[in-house]
């Protein structure tokens, strides 16, 4: 079903072959990659495996997400720019987002003369999916990203609304479920997989796994999604050493500790905002962040500023007047950044 919704062009790719994929069989010689012999390091002077399958094999194992059913990137950011690739025709096409979200999506889009179609959220930041299933209609975007929960609101969107507009069949909807982790009882749009062959989900290890600095994100859609997204990608895209260290993260034993920490922390800091006298709204959030309305976002950003906090001020984005968005940190970072706020304006 995908099939239809593929720029032409990418249904007719035939995939660089490389030296690796090429090869299949029992060989103790490999005089076919151009590779060194030796390296200061064990294997890295060997190209890494195109298909990540040891990393995949341990996402079915920890995560359970189907092997056949798994691609990796170089980050969800590279998936991002990928599926845009597959599915959007330059200067023709275009993707539809929710706003307030995260930036890339529009970004990588106009990187490729991709139009973008925002969709205000709800007054109560919920996806606004009447608007969203008229624009599918009428302007059949080729990809809508849902980013749940949602990147700087922190909100959840209900998944009977994520198949509502996956249900109309016009298009891919791509649910970014990069904060998964930290949401309680959450509900993911893996299920509907089965159901609706148009949607894909976005995971990553840039998260709740501590890994930001691998580069690891996850692609889970139906076979044939993975099939192109195999045959687009740059063949080696994750690096041996990346590939290493999300082994890793997968296999921490401290990320289900971690992932306590943060609500606790989470639940902990947003009373602590709304006991503020300048602090005007707290959001709700099932992420590893918090967002809250202040009186002055300027100011109060370049108050932390000046005594080494860096947080996010997220003013610019529409319904967004004077927000601030801070991460969950550790449990001192926290505690020095509550005592900063305490002084603010005394
Ligand atoms: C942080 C984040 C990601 C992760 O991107 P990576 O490239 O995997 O590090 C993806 N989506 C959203 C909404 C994010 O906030």
């Amino acid at each position: 079903m995908i099939e239809k919704f593929l720029n032409p062009w990418i249904r007719e790719l035939v995939p660089y072959s490389s030296a690796r994929s090429e090869f299949s069989g029992v060989a103790d010689v490999f005089l076919d990659a151009n590779e060194s012999w030796e390296s200061y390091r064990p294997n890295l002077n060997r190209y890494p495996d195109p298909k990540a399958r040891a990393l995949r094999l341990e996402i079915e194992k920890r995560l359970g997400f189907s092997f056949s059913m798994t691609g990796i990137g170089n980050g969800s950011d590279e998936i991002i720019d990928l599926l845009i690739r597959m599915f959007a025709s330059p200067h023709e096409d275009s993707i539809m987002i929710e706003r307030p979200t995260y930036g890339t999506y529009s970004v990588f889009a106009r990187t490729q003369d991709v139009a973008v179609i925002d969709v205000p959220l709800t007054k109560d930041l919920d996806l606004d999916v009447i608007s969203m299933e008229k624009i599918i209609e009428e302007k059949e975007p080729k990809l809508t990203f849902i980013c749940s929960p949602n990147n700087p609101t922190g909100r959840v969107y209900s998944i009977e609304k994520i198949e509502r507009l996956a249900a109309l069949e016009k298009g891919i909807i791509v649910v970014d479920e990069a904060y998964a982790d930290f949401s309680e009882n959450f509900c993911s749009a893996y299920s509907l997989i089965g159901k609706h062959e148009n949607i894909v989900v976005l995971r990553t290890l840039s998260k709740a796994y501590g890994a930001a600095g691998a580069r690891i994100g996850m692609l889970i859609g139906s076979e044939e999604v993975i099939k192109v997204f195999e045959k687009t990608k740059p063949p080696y895209n994750v690096s041996l050493l990346s590939e290493e260290a999300g082994l890793g993260a997968l296999r921490d034993e401290h990320v289900k500790k971690r992932i306590e920490d943060v609500r606790k922390r989470r639940k902990e800091f947003s009373s602590f905002l709304e006991s503020l006298d300048y602090v005007r709204e707290v959001f709700p959030s099932e992420a590893n962040f918090v967002l809250f309305r202040t009186s002055d976002a300027k100011s109060l950003y370049a108050y932390l500023l000046g005594k080494g906090i860096v947080v996010r001020d997220r003013s610019s984005e529409p319904m967004l007047e004077n927000t601030i968005r801070v991460t969950i940190g550790s449990q001192e970072e926290m505690e020095r950044l509550k005592k900063e706020m305490r002084g603010y304006g005394k």
